[in-house]
Order: structure tokens, then sequence, then C-alpha cells
């Protein structure tokens, strides 16, 4: 796709499971920092994590999302010029991706298992994420031969520097790559795409200018800023926005209460509660109100944003629910 002068952002729900009120406000405010500025919104499902997704949990992301009032000009139920829009059937994408990474000397295969990294004589410290991988593999240089089919995933050489980036809502970010996260697997033993590699590739191939998405994903953001480097791609704007947790401050699971959105939905749930709810936990508006996508497009500002978590407890549901 060529550079694109107007933003172009994307919805990238994992059908691993049902999406909630935290999926929910990070995509409105994904949509609405690319509405508000006259771009364009892709629709894509990041189903390659193969085990763990669930089949009918993309045609609820798709049904959720448009409850909500969002909208998308390219996706898998609308098509568009970038597509496949189901990442399951972009794999030859990734796999010449691996080839190119391969022909840079970039990725090296590798034989360890979780359990290996874990028990390396080198002591492996622990990153934000795991433990970093202690390099057992990357002596392996292109045209050495390959393990066995099957018993090695590709993994990425970080750069042993500093490295900073500006994010638009969390602010001037530094790290390391090589030495707070270590070089990470590109796929699986099974040859699959994994998702740092596929992101990239997608974001690219789609002309994504703008990702804004959960804090979570910051520590990704510098392996992803290493791909966009051996790709030679110029990066995306970031912008990580703070999660919603339970009222203990633990991710949002099951044990707080059903934060589905399609319970919600089921329930009654006026979606305006929650676009409303949305804008001002996160900062954007001062008080809790009824507010449709498109009056949460007169007020956006990116710069409100504010950077604490927020918690969800059982009288944010019942307030949703009733109001
Ligand atoms: N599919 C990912 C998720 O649902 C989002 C990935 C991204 O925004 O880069 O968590």
């Amino acid at each position: 796709m060529e550079p694109s002068s107007i933003p172009i952002g994307r919805l990238a729900p994992s059908p691993t499971g049902a999406q909630h009120l935290g999926n929910a406000r990070s995509y409105l405010l994904a949509w609405a920092s690319i509405r508000q500025r006259n771009g364009g919104i892709i629709f894509r499902i990041e189903d390659i994590d193969s085990p763990r997704v669930k089949p009918w949990a993309v045609r609820q992301a798709m049904d959720d999302l448009a409850w909500l009032g969002l909208n998308w000009d390219e996706g898998p139920d609308v098509g568009g010029p970038s597509g496949p829009y189901i990442q399951t059937q972009r794999c030859a994408l990734y796999t010449n991706a691996i080839s190119r990474l391969r022909a840079l000397n970039q990725v090296y295969p590798c034989v360890c298992t979780r359990r290996d990294i874990e028990d390396a004589a080198s002591a492996p410290h622990e990153s934000i994420d795991g433990p970093v991988y202690p390099g057992t593999c990357s002596m392996w240089n292109e045209g050495d031969p390959l393990p066995e089919i099957g018993s090695f995933c590709w993994r990425f050489r970080v750069r042993d520097s500093h490295q900073s980036f500006t994010d638009d809502v969390s602010g001037a970010q530094s790290m390391n790559p090589a030495r707070s996260l270590g070089d990470f697997p590109v796929t699986r033993k099974s040859g699959e795409a994994a998702y740092q590699l596929a992101v990239v590739v997608d974001d690219i191939a789609m002309g994504v200018t703008d990702v804004l998405r959960g804090n979570d994903l910051l520590p990704s953001t510098f392996r992803q800023l290493e791909l966009y480097r051996a790709m030679k791609h110029p990066p995306p704007r970031f912008a990580h926005v703070p999660l919603v947790r339970g009222a203990d401050g633990r991710r949002l699971a099951k044990r707080h209460g059903d934060t589905r959105l399609s319970y919600f939905r089921e329930q009654g749930c006026k979606p305006e509660s929650i676009v409303g709810w949305s804008a001002w936990s996160a900062g954007i508006i001062d008080r809790w109100e009824l507010l449709s996508p498109s009056e949460l497009l007169s007020v956006f500002d990116l710069q409100k944003v504010r950077l604490a978590d927020t918690l969800v407890d059982q009288d944010t549901y019942l307030r949703l629910m009733t109001m």
C-alpha cells in the first residue's frame, strides 16, 4: 500500500475470548483518535494464536464493536484493498517476511524449550514478560544446516544498544532491547508466525500510521520497532493507554463478574453508557454521562488521557446497566 497522507488506524481483536470493558475502551479511543482526524479504520482479526482461538469470538467481536457504534472502512465483513483481514489467511506474507529476515541474518533457528531457557547456566534474568533469552542458539548463521523441521522456531536478533521512542500517551520510553527483552521468537515451532511478526507485517502491508492499544503491549513495542528497522520501514505513531482492572487491581477476569460486552448488550445496557464511561474513566470528560461515538469525537483529546489504570467494581457495572 502507498504511504497515506491521512491517518490509518486499526481495531485488531484477538478472538481468544469475549471482548470486555477494557477492550471496548481501548477500541473507542483508537477509533476516536483516527476519526477525529478524518482517517481510515481497518478491522483485523488476529487469530494466529490458534490453540486459544474461539471460533464464535470473531463474529461476536464485530457485533460488539458495531453495537458500541464503531465503524470501519475495511474488514472481513466489508472487504477492501488490503485484505484479507483475518491473519490466518495472510500466512504467505509472514513466510515471505521470514525469508527476508533470513537473508539479512536477522533471525536464527532456536531449538530451546521454555525449560531450557529457564535452566540456562547463565541464569537468565527476568524481563518484564519472562526470562531474557540467553543466546544459546544465536551462533547460527544463514547457510548453516537447519535443525529438523518442527523442532525450532525462528528467533529475531535484537540490538544491544539503547533505544527510545515517544509514545503519544505514555511519553518518552527507552530501553536496551537486548538487556531487557532478549532475542524473541517470530514464529512458533510449528512454523506459524508469532504475534510480533504478524502485527508488524500487517501494519506495514495495510498502511497503518497510528497504533493505539493497551499499555500491556508497551514492551512489545520495542520488539516491533526492531522489526520495523530490520524491514526498513518507518514505524507508525504509538499511543499506549492505561488498562481497566478489577477492584483488586488485577487484570479483568471472570472472578470480577461479567464484564463481557456481549453480556451488557444482552442485558439491555445502552451502548452510550459504555462510551460515556470510557471517555470519563480515561480522563476525556469530567462527568460520566451518556455519550454517542459521534459526541465522543467532538470532545476527544488524546492529551487528556490519564496515565493511571482504571478499577471497576460492582457499582460501575450497576451504573452501566441502569443509566
Ligand atoms: N490483538 C491484540 C489484542 O487483542 C492487539 C495487538 C495490537 O494492538 O498490536 O490484544
